[in-house]
């Protein structure tokens, strides 16, 4: 039986490769040392396939199946540093599971996350890995995650890690007043921007963040 810190991936070179990815991170201008710290402490290569594992703290995006896939890890660190720079949320929204991987690093740094998978196999593998690895206050749901979570709303925080072509209203709607919303906004097939939305009323104040490439945003479950 694998002891506690191989369960979690503690050992020795998984925790010297993993600190080269967050070295790599600072220098690409990560700032927000508790995202820096979560990144350090969480063993992506437990959320990839056994095959790719070795790759796992690579600063690149990899493939989970199903033809998605789990970001780049600067990519998630960018996102996340977006969400919770002027304050911690307290409950935040992702949509996109994938892996669970954007999921583990938001529950070390806000109380509530709520995550929603449209794809069934990716919600449950998803679910049963951040169990697994104690992350206790992150609930998965398998549904369309424009509307799923809406009896939960509002949300302080929503992260979109698939990209819509423009951000459907009704996640605009789930926002609390002076919320944040980060999506990447674009078609597929084109570098998509990041764009950070900042709720303060009835308006919205719109901060681009650079180009990125994500899966397309889907309608309905499978
Ligand atoms: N955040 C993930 C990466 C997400 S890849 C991680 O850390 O691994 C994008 C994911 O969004 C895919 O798994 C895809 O199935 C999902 N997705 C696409 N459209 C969706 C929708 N409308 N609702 C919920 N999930 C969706």
């Amino acid at each position: 039986m694998k002891d506690e810190n191989e369960r979690r991936g503690i050992g020795m070179t998984s925790q010297r490769t993993r600190e080269r990815l967050v070295q790599r991170l600072r220098q690409e201008g990560i700032r927000n040392e508790a995202v820096l710290n979560a990144v350090s402490s969480t063993p992506r290569h437990l959320f990839v396939d056994e095959a790719l594992a070795s790759r796992a703290y690579e600063d690149t995006a990899l493939p989970i199946g199903d033809g998605q896939t789990i970001s780049q890890p600067f990519v998630v660190a960018r996102m996340t540093e977006a969400l919770i720079d002027d304050g911690i949320p307290q409950r935040v929204l992702e949509l996109g599971t994938g892996s669970g991987y954007q999921a583990a690093i938001l529950a070390q740094l806000v109380p509530e996350v709520f995550t929603v998978e449209r794809i069934q196999r990716l919600a449950d593998q998803a679910r049963r890995r951040l169990r697994e690895l104690d992350y206790r206050n992150v609930r998965v749901r398998h549904g369309d995650g424009v509307t799923a979570w809406e009896g939960e709303a509002p949300f302080d925080g929503i992260l979109v890690t698939a990209a819509p072509r423009g951000v459907p209203q009704e996640l605009f709607a789930q926002l609390a007043d002076g919320g944040r919303l980060v999506v990447p906004e674009g078609p597929q097939g084109h570098p998509q921007e990041l764009v950070a939305y900042h709720r303060h009323g009835d308006e919205l104040s719109r901060h681009g963040m650079g180009l990125v490439n994500f899966v397309p945003l889907v309608g309905g479950t499978q």
